[in-house]
């Protein structure tokens, strides 16, 4: 790749988050599985499915990880444009990689590891930013936002896929449940590792709702901002553009 990894500062919570990604690399799918009884991959899909995607565009998937939401954007490109995947976390982009090489995916993918908060990419050089449960482990956002906003071209599109807050009074019950008592044990039995299942219930607790976040990405100079709840609002899609 013709982009250069550029070391950049590492703050407690980055080290805290890299060594629970570097814990899960390899389960991830259980994981996710586990977490969301297999409906990751139907948000997944609903996502790329809806993303504004152009014959030869060119597209960063930040927090790209194991490779998920790029195999399914590959689908949708075919031969055509070009994907950059961009993760923090060497262990995930390896394990990403293995498992789009295994599937032949080549032609086209590159890996940069990188921190969504500082960019190693020149200005207005995307089509496309694909961000899927990433964000909220961002130590800042808005820089992470605004970098996003940077990488775009006039007209291209951000999106964002991510835990957000429940919307339905019946579910949140349930979800509590699930999140602080159900995760973490399955954390234990699935990975021997409750504490990142902790960690990453609290992270999606955390992580501002639809409208706070819809405002963040318009304060980092998105235009046309929204957002669409899936699952009563389990996650949300945000989407703005850069004009
Ligand atoms: N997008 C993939 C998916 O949907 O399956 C992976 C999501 S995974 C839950 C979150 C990813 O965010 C991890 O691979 C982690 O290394 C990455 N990540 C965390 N902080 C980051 C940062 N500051 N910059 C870039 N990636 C980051």
């Amino acid at each position: 790749t013709h982009f250069g990894f550029r070391e950049v500062p590492v703050s407690e919570k980055q080290k805290l988050v890299g060594q629970v990604f570097s814990s899960v690399a390899r389960n991830y799918d259980r994981m996710n599985d586990a977490m969301s009884f297999g409906i990751h991959r139907l948000w997944k899909r609903f996502f790329v499915a809806t993303c504004q995607l152009r014959k030869g565009d060119r597209v960063l998937d930040l927090a790209g990880g194991t490779g998920d939401i790029a195999a399914l954007l590959k689908e949708r490109m075919g031969d055509h444009g070009h994907i950059v995947l961009g993760d923090i976390n060497g262990d995930m982009l390896r394990v990403g990689r293995d498992r789009l090489t295994d599937r032949g995916l080549v032609r086209g993918l590159d890996y940069v590891q990188c921190n969504a908060e500082a960019l190693p990419f020149p200005d207005a050089n995307f089509d496309l930013v694909t961000m899927a449960f990433g964000l909220r482990n961002v130590t800042d956002k808005d820089a992470a936002l605004r970098e996003i906003a940077r990488v775009l071209k006039p007209g291209g599109q951000a999106r964002v896929l991510e835990f957000s807050t429940v919307t339905a009074d019946w579910l949140k019950p349930l979800y509590d449940l699930h999140s602080f008592q159900v995760l973490p044990r399955l954390g234990r039995l699935l990975a021997n590792d409750a504490d990142s299942y902790r960690y990453l219930a609290e992270s999606i607790r955390k992580h501002p709702p639809q409208d706070t976040l819809k405002a963040m990405m318009e304060a980092a100079g998105l235009a046309r901002c929204s957002y669409r709840n899936l699952t009563a609002g389990i996650v949300a899609i945000h989407t703005g553009y850069k004009v």
